[in-house]
């Protein structure tokens, strides 16, 4: 994006997959020293302003629920060994459960035990919140062989005034308006869903710190839902600043790249991904906006309406590991992790680079040959993409149309494009429009 950065990303994906495992252990909530933890590590890569909201602040409609903290839980079978044990699996108890020690028959012990028949080998992933229960997750197979007998369960959790703990990354460029990156981190040992888009979006805050930027950049790390809610309600008076704005999850699967567009469906973020996704010549799918997914829907909702879209590999819920132990590190690989952090930089980069020009010479198509801009003979069938660039940024520039606007409507891509108004500028036939 930029010639001068200093920024090597050569190892990129073994840079963002190694932090992936180093995060995968930890048991991460909506809430507790799971996301602290993880917020210390991601602390150590770039420079974080760490905020700790008490339980029981309003935020919007919600309330910062209390903290939750598990030290251990398991299920004794009938024999007196461990079946079910939290310290093998963070996904084996039901997340925000309550806490329990009790003796109880196999009749009462099933309503609270969840497995997937589909999978019958995987550990589901669930969530309690804001709904007191506790349970269990395993695998449907140990499920299915659970004799009567009596059980012993123990959830040695805690729920307790406390804070919700997020952080923010800011890189400032030459103007205060922001482009917004935000990433959930309340998901424990989930690969994919998780732990792509947080090692994505660390290595995106280096990038974009390495070298001057235009805008602002600002990463988000938030718990899912309470979280982007509470950045909101905490932030409203300065909303205005976010011009642009990206959810960054499922990242590194082998699935091809999905855009989904903001509420907005035609904002620069919307044109800018679209135009980045279309450029790089794989495959790719745009899905409109929907109130349902990821943060993008606190966004786009109709009092806070920021452009903010969501790109993403395979969309959350469409891939079978989804929710599950099988989103484990052996589905996440360093090769998508960097095609991913390649197509954000794109993106970027168009965002960075989009501007309204002025032709200073409109009156018929200025002589480029004579400056040098144009091949010497003529009557080619074949114009190169860089003269017919030159052409359409000539044509279009009128002071109303931006270069992506062009790049959109020629076909042509947008570097090539933004090259073109480089050399015309450079030739002073082409004047940057303020504020274009
Ligand atoms: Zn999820």
């Amino acid at each position: 994006m930029s010639r001068t950065t200093s920024f090597d990303d050569s190892d990129i994906g073994p840079a963002i997959y190694a932090l992936i495992e180093r995060l995968f252990p930890i048991c991460r909530s909506i809430t507790g020293d799971g996301v602290r933890r993880t917020l210390d590590i991601l602390g150590e890569h770039i420079a974080l302003e760490r905020h700790e909201v008490p339980t029981g602040t309003p935020v919007f409609d919600w309330i910062v629920p209390p903290e939750w903290n598990i030290r251990d839980a398991y299920i004794k079978g009938p024999d007196g060994r461990k079946i079910v044990d939290f310290r093998k699996s963070n996904l084996h108890v039901v997340s925000y459960s309550t806490p329990v020690r009790a003796r109880l028959s196999l009749a009462e012990l099933l309503p609270h035990l969840h497995s997937l028949p589909e999978h019958p080998d995987w550990i589901p992933y669930r969530t309690a919140y804001y709904n007191p229960d506790w349970g269990f997750c395993l695998a449907h197979r140990q499920r299915e062989s659970l004799t009567e007998g009596e059980y012993e369960v123990v959830i040695d959790s805690e729920l307790k005034d406390g804070a919700l703990s997020y952080a923010e990354c800011r890189v400032p460029g030459a103007r205060d308006d922001e482009v917004l990156v935000f990433a959930h981190i309340c998901h424990p040992s989930l690969c994919n869903d998780n732990l792509s888009g947080i090692g994505i979006a660390v290595q995106l805050a280096k990038f974009l710190a390495s070298a001057p930027r235009v805008y602002s950049y600002r990463f988000v790390f938030a718990p899912a839902t309470i979280g982007s809610i509470t950045w909101l309600s905490r932030n409203e008076s300065r909303l205005g600043k976010v011009k642009h704005g990206l959810v960054a999850a499922v990242l590194g699967d082998p699935g091809m790249l999905h855009y989904k567009k903001s509420r907005q469906g035609d904002a620069e973020i919307d044109r800018a991904v679209q135009c980045a996704l279309r450029d790089r010549g794989t495959g790719f799918k745009v899905l409109e906006f929907s109130p349902w997914g990821y943060d993008e829907r606190q966004f786009g909702s109709p009092g806070i309406a920021l452009p903010v879209g969501r790109l993403t590999r395979t969309p959350n819920g469409c891939y079978p590991e989804y929710h599950s132990s099988a989103d484990d590190l052996s589905l996440v690989r360093p090769e998508f992790l960097a095609d991913s952090f390649h197509a954000y930089v794109e993106v970027f980069a168009i965002l960075e680079r989009n501007r309204c020009y002025r032709n200073l010479s409109p009156k018929g198509e200025p002589q480029l040959g004579r400056r040098g801009l144009y091949r010497k003979t003529g009557g080619q069938q074949d114009i190169p993409d860089r003269e017919l660039a030159l052409l359409w940024v000539l044509n279009q520039s009128d002071g109303g149309h931006s270069l992506l606007d062009i790049a959109e409507r020629s076909g042509l891509a947008f570097a090539s494009v933004a090259a073109a108004a480089r050399d015309l500028e450079a030739a002073g036939l082409l004047a940057p429009v303020s504020g274009g």
